[in-house]
């Protein structure tokens, strides 16, 4: 991508390579598409997506953040009028 001691932060954001990077994270799998918590988890880190190879594989700790975001908004819901 960049080195941001080398080439200013607009160029690295906005070359070809990084918008692909980007263009490429934002392909998400039908499970997340259909997944209430989507806006809070953002179908995971994209980092873990993108370093196996295929960036629309399930994030591996998608049961986890399920079962906390379910904890949390359980714990909310009272305060919430
Ligand atoms: S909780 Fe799981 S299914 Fe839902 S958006 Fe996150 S990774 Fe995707």
């Amino acid at each position: 991508m960049g080195n941001i001691l080398e080439r200013n932060l607009y160029d690295i954001v906005y070359d070809s390579v990084s918008q692909d990077i980007y263009n490429q994270m934002s392909e998400i799998n039908e499970k997340c598409q259909n997944c209430k918590w989507l806006k809070f988890c953002g179908s995971g880190c994209a980092y873990q997506r993108w370093i196996t190879g295929d960036v629309k594989s399930e994030y591996y700790a998608c049961k986890m953040r399920r079962e906390l975001f379910e904890y949390v908004a359980e714990k909310v819901k009272p305060h919430i009028s």
